[in-house]
């Protein structure tokens, strides 16, 4: 793939004499353990005792009043001699009608009285026969009721809406990952039972043609209805089953039987369409060609079809299902003049995301959810790979490492990660946090890691075994394992370099463990010996450390020979410590090259001294360093400080660079921690100026640099660069970010025809509503409401919520509970928007909370999502009477709160936890960075501060 570096082989051992440590001989793979079990909870899972064949699922659907009437029948072969019962999942509204017959046709009886039992807490339909049934084929069918879901976060068969010409127009649809397919019909529910599936729904005439995974096989009447039945599907688990109720409307990109690729959509928004349908095709046929498995070849006789809805409201960004991808509108439709270009890029990488399924997870497909991370870490990593193949110019190689590995390396930096193939999902609760950061940037992150170590060719080989080898069937661990041994074992180059080498077991040793390491580097210039030990990685201070060790493949370079090329690592890193030995030379050295691992460097004060200096030095010393590792550098640096892992004086010393620094990646790397670090001086407000003060000194180089009007010629990582620097400078105050966004936005409130440059609304609308009155927030809202895109209304949502008009903050907190076109999914996040807008903002907001606790879990979508707003809270209590009071309204409304208060609870030591930290570590970031700073002098007072604080806290 285009992200992989060409290969210089060897140019790294060069540097010094490289030894093969003994660990690496870890050849024996019985040791792993293999947790591809079903047998971890009885009363949980099902058995593989019966196996489904074919599923008809007909379904009689009634759009208006929400319900439906359903009738499935489940061909299954029994394994198990004399089964007493079948036991599948349901949870519909009501069975009607069991019947079972043999493969004879003949009825097989049921036990009297209790034919049938359900169990609605672990949402099983148990079957009890009247005598033990032998060993064969068997047809089960149902008769049953069921609702359409009103709450798209209840998922399963639910239902929307959309506005065509102001009036409101409902459609349904499905979300049946991990466990809702037994929400729309009896069935077995897990992952590992894999059929095929012949779907037929009846609707209402006036609507359009329904959608699910295949292309419609027949069309008849119904009375006065239309009953539509579909192709068969390949072999594919409940969870990918998908069908849409609607009147969207469809274009057909390719008008191909051979190569179908449609995008559908509610109607008046097709000229959002071709920007996707362009993408994905392209994306379809990168994927083609780098598995060998063609995606229209995959249908198993029956025609495949590939088609990407924009469905208005989605409880997802989007969902694989085979041949109907369900996207969340603003991840799917493009308008050129209202989308910016993260949404662009957005649509580009979730399209790959989704795509990418049909090898990983929809053919091959993970056994049980503690193995999700065989779909998901698959797809986050070709998300941005083959989207990156399809169109470069989006640079999607690199921003993998600022999104998904910086994201991968916080995640992991907290005492909760798990393991990638956890153990522990057996319950309902368990599986839904188990799609977390661990399952898919993590992963991602280990098998980008995999890649570079493998080499590309034998990467992809390996998967191609996988993928081969297990197509309709099941994924695990230890196959994938397999497959990569065999490529690695075929591959001399392979073979040569890393001799006696266990693949499955490097990999194995990172799907296990939880957490990231750091490696800890001492270069002794004298004797030209480096010394590396590792532990895990926290980023609270004082969290014990477990004896975890990881195999880390190391690459690396020094001072006297840069070379950032070779990303193959020069070594495996196992076990307490290592040395090799390098040129004796007053030469720092620089660890894992364009950030290709899964770990974080740390290195002795002299050489982050000199890698400090180099950087800093004139004629652009820093550019001959790789983009990749500054950026990782300037990550590292602000964990550490973060964690008390490095000197703060030393820290500040390193990110002295960023004064010169105009590249998006580091300054991406760096923005969210030094905000992190910023808001935890917001109870000290000398340290917090400083702090702000220091933020912008940093980045005048940057903002000069960008300039506030975008350039024809400018680059895609040039464009996120000016997004992500003027969002920050105006949030800091700078004078000039400021007056040039006042400047667009008073253009277009005069006349709303002067659009405001799609990449700068952010910023732009913010900032003249954060300057302006109620009128400001009147317009942007009447914008809001006129507004056909569903990614500009995201934009503009955020920036309403920037006001300081205490009225308008609080009409647009109660849009959130009543206002039909402020979709579910999107309430969750205004209310966040309203904390994020402006620091004065809390008081309003906590007060909305404290009167609307009922409304607003009722109108943002259950109990779940109520949480969501009470856990973001934490970030923005930075102040002690903040989390004081916030503190006795939990403790005094724990019965409103239910389940809800734990969440309270978890905020409170949340908020006091960084405040305290912001309190420790204020005197020494406020003496290192006014050592660097141009402003006056204001220790003393400082000091005074953190001494009333003190007290504070000792009472
Ligand atoms: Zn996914």
């Amino acid at each position: 793939m285009g992200t992989i570096m060409l290969i210089q082989i060897f140019a790294c051992l060069l540097l010094g004499a490289v030894a093969v440590p003994p660990e690496l001989e870890f050849m024996d793979s019985t040791l792993i353990e293999d947790r591809s079990t079903n047998l971890d909870d009885p009363k949980y899972r099902l058995t593989d005792a019966v196996q489904p064949t074919d599923m008809y699922v007909d379904l009689d659907v009634y759009l208006q009043e929400a319900r439906f009437n359903g009738f499935v029948r489940l061909d299954v072969q029994t394994r198990e001699e004399n089964l007493r019962q079948i036991v599948m999942h349901q949870k519909v509204v009501s069975i009607q009608t069991v019947n079972v017959v043999d493969s004879a046709g003949r009825p097989v009886n049921l036990q009297f009285p209790d034919p049938y039992t359900t169990d609605d807490y672990y949402e099983i339909l148990t079957i009890n026969f009247a005598n033990p049934i032998p060993i064969g084929n068997y047809s089960i069918s149902i008769r049953y009721q069921g609702a359409i879901n009103l709450n798209q976060f209840e998922r399963g068969f639910y239902r929307g809406h959309y506005f065509l010409n102001n009036q409101m127009r409902y459609y349904a649809t499905t979300q049946f990952q991990p466990y809702y397919a037994r929400m729309a019909f009896p069935c077995f529910d897990e992952p590992q039972f894999k059929s095929r599936f012949i779907i037929s729904i009846t609707r209402d005439p006036s609507l359009s043609p329904s959608y699910s995974n295949m292309p419609i096989a027949l069309t008849s009447t119904a009375g006065v209805r239309l009953r539509e039945t579909f192709f068969p599907t390949p072999i594919v688990s409940a969870y990918l089953v998908a069908f849409t109720v609607s009147d969207f409307v469809e274009t057909n990109y390719t008008h191909t039987d051979t190569r179908p690729f449609g995008i559908v959509s509610r109607p008046g928004v097709t000229n959002q369409h071709p920007y996707a349908a362009e993408t994905g095709l392209e994306i379809t046929n990168v994927m083609d060609d780098y598995f060998g498995i063609d995606y229209n070849d995959m249908g198993q006789g029956q025609p495949m079809k590939n088609d990407h809805l924009a469905i208005p409201d989605f409880p997802a960004g989007a969902m694989e299902n085979w041949g109907m991808v369900n996207y969340r509108e603003a991840y799917l439709l493009y308008d050129e003049n209202h989308t910016n270009l993260i949404n662009k890029i957005f649509i580009a990488t979730i399209m790959a995301h989704e795509l990418a399924h049909k090898w990983f997870g929809n053919l091959v497909t993970c056994f049980w959810w503690s193995n999700l991370w065989l779909n998901e870490s698959f797809a986050s990593l070709f998300e941005y790979f083959s989207a990156h193949e399809a169109n470069p110019s989006l640079e999607l190689d690199d921003q993998f490492v600022v999104d998904q590995v910086h994201s991968a390396l916080n995640w992991d930096a907290g005492a909760a990660a798990t393991p990638m193939n956890f153990s522990d999902v057996d319950s309902n609760p368990s599986i839904s946090s188990h799609f977390s950061v661990t399952s898919y940037a993590k992963g991602a992150s280990v098998l980008r890691m995999m890649e570079h170590f493998l080499g590309p060719r034998c990467f992809r080989m390996g998967l191609r075994y996988y993928l081969r080898e297990n197509a309709y069937g099941i994924g695990t661990p230890e196959k994938l394992y397999d497959a990569l041994r065999r490529a690695a074992a075929e591959d001399m180059e392979f073979r040569r370099l890393y001799p006696n080498v266990d693949v499955g077991a490097i990999l194995d040793n990172w799907v296990q463990n939880p957490g990231s390491p750091v490696v800890n580097v001492h270069v002794n210039m004298s004797t030209g010996l480096i010394t590396f030990t590792q532990e895990r990685f926290y980023v609270w201070p004082n969290t014990p450390i477990p004896n975890t060790r990881w195999h880390i493949p190391i690459t690396w370079t020094h001072s006297g020979n840069f070379s950032f090329e070779n990303t193959r690592p020069s070594f495996i890193f196992s076990g307490d410590s290592h040395t090799i030995q390098n040129t004796p030379g007053h030469n720092f050295v620089i660890l894992n090259i364009a950030q290709s691992g899964l770990y974080r460097v740390n290195y002795d004060d002299h050489n982050w001294e000199m890698i400090a200096a180099y950087l800093r030095r004139s004629n652009n010393n820093r550019l001959t360093v790789h983009k990749l590792n500054r950026a990782q550098m300037v990550n590292d640096v602000l964990y550490f400080v973060r964690a008390r892992k490095i000197n703060i004086d030393r820290a500040f010393d390193v990110l002295s660079f960023l004064r010169s620094e105009t590249d998006y990646y580091v300054w991406a790397a760096a923005i969210g921690q030094l905000n992190w670090i910023r808001n935890r001086f917001e109870h000290l407000p000398t340290a917090h100026e400083l702090f702000t003060r220091y933020m912008l000194q940093q980045m005048a180089t940057v903002i000069n640099h960008l300039g506030y009007d975008e350039r024809s010629t400018d680059s895609t990582s040039t464009i996120l660069n000016r997004m992500q620097i003027m969002n920050l400078a105006c949030n800091l105050g700078h004078a000039g970010c400021i007056s040039d966004s006042l400047r667009k936005w008073n253009s277009f409130k005069q006349n709303s025809s002067n659009l405001v440059p799609v990449n700068q609304r952010r910023y732009v609308y913010c900032v003249g509503l954060r300057e302006g009155d109620s009128s400001d927030y009147d317009f942007l809202m009447q914008q809001y409401m006129t507004s056909e895109n569903a990614a500009d209304m995201v934009v503009i949502l955020r920036a309403l919520a920037c006001t300081k008009n205490t009225t308008s903050l609080n009409h647009y907190l109660h849009q959130t509970l009543t206002n039909d076109r402020i979709r579910l999914h999107d309430r969750t996040n205004a209310f966040t928007f309203a904390l994020q807008g402006n620091s004065e903002n809390l008081d309003t907001v906590l007060e909305f909370l404290f009167q609307n606790i009922a409304a607003i879990r009722e109108a943002h979508g259950g109990a779940a999502r109520l949480n969501i707003n009470i856990n973001n809270i934490a970030g923005f209590l930075t102040k002690f009477e903040d989390i004081e009071k916030f503190r006795l309204w939990v403790n005094q409304n724990q019965v409103a709160l239910g389940s809800s208060v734990f969440a309270g609870a978890g905020v409170v030591t949340s908020a006091m936890n960084q405040l305290t930290w912001g309190s420790q570590n204020a005197l020494d970031i406020h003496t290192s960075v006014l050592a660097r700073s141009s402003a006056a002098t204001v220790t003393t007072s400082l000091m005074l501060l953190l001494s009333v604080l003190a007290i504070h806290f000792i009472r």
